[in-house]
């Protein structure tokens, strides 16, 4: 893809902040963004795995491709508790600068939970709660905490994203908990949409990627026919990198053309 095709070259002097950014999709976000940013931009990267955080860093500063002076800020955190949320928000305020026109921020770490079982096994509350805490309670204070750290402000543009999946919108066997959590994930950034016509959201649905996720998703899920239905998809091929799925991505942020609020899936682009 070229920058040039689109309507807006780039994604401007950013505070991009992208969580789950250790692997998988978010680490792919994060090389993306620093590509497509102005000089002087800013990444902070938060998940729990300081080690992994820190090579993409280095990667990312010493990258031929990064724009000049890019800032790449790591954060390591667990995004469920309430000290995590804290320090990216201390992070993300101390790495910010004025001349910074474009707040972006990147709701993507999540995890599966427990697919080896159907839901009719969760009678443990605690289980349940503390999966929903990290999945759907911690984006939606994560969110709030950013927009309040950086109020709207003439000239500044301010853009949420949350990573999603089919799961938000259809159910499937055994998947009690993920989808659960999608569906809740998706609402709260629809209602936010609404809430904010300043803000731009947009809920992704980046499609099967072939992450550490998929794995588990594949060895583990105790549908018989779902866990043929992942491990065929793979065996096919079907199953997308995340730089596929990730140029879709930053073609929808660089077009800026999406309604605010909606669902779009890589397969609709
Ligand atoms: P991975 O499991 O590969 O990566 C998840 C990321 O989230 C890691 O960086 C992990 O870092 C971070 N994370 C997990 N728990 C925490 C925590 N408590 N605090 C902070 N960070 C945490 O997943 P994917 O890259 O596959 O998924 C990325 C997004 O895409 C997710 O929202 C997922 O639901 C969605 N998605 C994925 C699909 C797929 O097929 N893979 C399909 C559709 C949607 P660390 O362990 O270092 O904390």
């Amino acid at each position: 893809m070229s920058s040039t095709e689109l309507n807006c070259p780039d994604l401007g002097r950013a505070l991009c902040i992208i969580t789950g950014a250790s692997r998988g999709f978010g680490r792919t976000i994060a090389r993306e963004m620093s590509r497509l940013v102005k000089p002087r931009s800013v990444l902070v990267l938060a998940a729990r795995s300081a080690d992994d955080l820190r090579a993409l860093q280095a990667e990312l500063v010493e990258s031929e491709a990064g724009v000049a002076g890019l800032v790449v800020k790591c954060v390591v955190a667990d995004l469920g508790q309430l000290e995590g949320q804290e320090s990216v928000i201390r992070g993300s305020k101390e790495a910010f600068s004025e001349d910074i026109d474009h707040i972006i921020l990147v709701n993507n770490a999540a995890s599966l939970g427990d697919v080896s079982r159907y839901a009719k096994s969760f009678t443990n509350m605690a289980e349940v709660d503390s999966y929903l805490s990290f999945n759907v309670s911690s984006s939606l204070c994560l969110t709030a905490s950013v927009l309040q750290a950086f109020p709207q402000r003439p000239g500044v543009k301010r853009t949420v994203i949350n990573i999603t999946s089919l799961c938000a919108l259809q159910p499937f066997r055994s998947w009690v908990l993920y989808c659960t959590g999608k569906a809740a994930r998706e609402m709260m950034f629809r209602v936010l949409a609404e809430e904010e016509p300043d803000l731009r959201v947009l809920n992704y649905s980046p499609g099967p990627l072939d992450t550490a996720m998929y794995t588990e998703a594949r060895s583990r899920t105790a549908d018989p026919n779902l866990r043929k239905s992942f491990s065929d998809s793979f065996a096919q091929g079907q199953v997308l990198t995340c730089e596929t799925s990730c140029a879709k991505l930053m073609k929808l942020l660089l077009e800026d053309t999406y309604t605010s609020g909606a669902h779009i899936d890589v397969f609709d682009l």
